[in-house]
């Protein structure tokens, strides 16, 4: 009796384990993925629902994309909705990656998998998996496209960053360092905007709180119009043996161009030579026109890919693949890592046209 009474329970008990699983993943009205994007102000992250749309159309699994708009509480609210309306897996940006903690916290506590997508979420055991470019690559690739670019000895440098609040910013700058202080080291270039990187100018391997202190005085904050002021206020700052032909390491597309501005505009440089991130449909534009110099193109199509498969992976009940893992400061996130290419002039037909990314229409004295 006892056993058959068991086995009624167990059966019972499979039932309802595959009533709730099905639940997330068909349509009976709850969603099964949410995608949280940090901002619509940016064409990076516009791009980027535009992919997961893309990759969705044909999807039996229901998705909502909500932004942020630089917002942690917008952030925190986006969560919330989607933990209402029942998703099995959460897929974020956050907007500042410390703060999304209590996020994420929440979706984890209702038993929701949490995916950061290409900025890692800090300080807390709430993150599952973590899908990325290799930002340490990207910030190496803009410092030896500078390096490469650039003749002499003396040449003024000028850095520049992205937000303190992003990880990203950290891993980018430390890339970018790693190849650039031993040429300011042997007097190629000259620093021309950061006393505290000065200071640290015989240093290899910066802390964080060394780039803190860097990042402090050279961050736009990943906003063009906070780059412009920053680029007006250091060319205003320096003596004519700053300018010239100078180097800007510049962190992404959009303070790419706005920071781009500010130094043509300058009648005393000469020449710069400039980088940026994201292969933005405006500094392709740009680049092709000769005002950016390259652009560190991130294929957003992988990562979305990589973020459905994961999110697909775990609606089915099996554990996702990874390359890796991410120390953010609290636990070891497991991740996949994705790699990353510098386009300039003279690529940008065979990696973003050719390759299907972007359609030729789209620009123009495109050769
Ligand atoms: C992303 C970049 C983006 C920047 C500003 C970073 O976390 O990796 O692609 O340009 O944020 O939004």
């Amino acid at each position: 009796k006892f056993i058959s009474l068991m086995f009624v329970v167990t059966v019972l008990a499979g039932l309802l384990v595959a009533c709730n699983s099905d639940e997330g993943a068909s349509g009976d009205g709850g969603l099964s993925v949410g995608i949280v994007l940090p901002t619509r102000d940016e064409p990076r992250w516009v791009q980027d629902e535009q992919r997961f749309k893309d990759a969705l159309e044909d999807s039996e699994y229901t998705t909502e994309i909500l932004f942020s708009q630089g917002s942690s509480a917008n952030e925190k609210e986006n969560v919330d909705t989607l933990i209402s309306k029942g998703i099995d897996v959460l897929i974020i940006a956050p907007h500042d990656g410390a703060a999304a903690g209590s996020a994420v916290e929440a979706a984890k506590s209702e038993g929701i998998t949490v995916i950061s997508y290409d900025r890692l979420i800090t300080e807390t055991d709430a993150v599952d998996y973590y899908v990325t470019f290799d930002s340490i690559a990207v910030g190496a690739a803009q410092g030896q496209y500078l390096i490469d670019n650039s003749e002499g000895s003396n040449v003024p440098l000028y850095l520049y960053a992205g937000a303190s609040s992003d990880n990203n910013a950290f891993l980018f700058f430390e890339g970018a360092w790693s190849v650039l202080q031993p040429k300011i080291a042997d007097g190629t270039f000259v620093i021309a905007n950061s006393s505290e990187a000065e200071a640290l100018q015989d240093k290899g391997d910066l802390s964080r709180d060394e780039m803190s202190r860097i990042l402090s005085q050279v961050t736009t904050n990943w906003d063009p119009n906070e780059a412009i002021n920053k680029a007006q206020t250091h060319l205003t700052a320096v003596g004519g043996d700053m300018k010239g032909d100078v180097a800007v390491l510049a962190p992404n597309d959009g303070t790419a161009r706005a920071i781009a501005d500010v130094f043509a505009s300058d009648n005393e440089v000469s020449s710069y030579v400039v980088t940026g991130q994201d292969a933005e449909m405006a500094s392709i534009q740009y680049i092709i026109d000769g005002k950016q110099s390259m652009t560190v193109f991130k294929d957003v199509r992988t990562l979305v890919e990589d973020a459905m498969g994961m999110a697909i992976t775990i609606l089915d009940g099996g554990t996702p693949e990874t390359t890796g893992t991410y120390d953010n400061g609290s636990v070891e996130v497991k991740a996949k890592q994705t790699d990353v290419i510098v386009v300039e002039q003279s690529n940008v037909k065979s990696e973003l046209i050719d390759s299907g990314y972007y359609d030729a229409d789209e620009f123009s004295g495109l050769e």
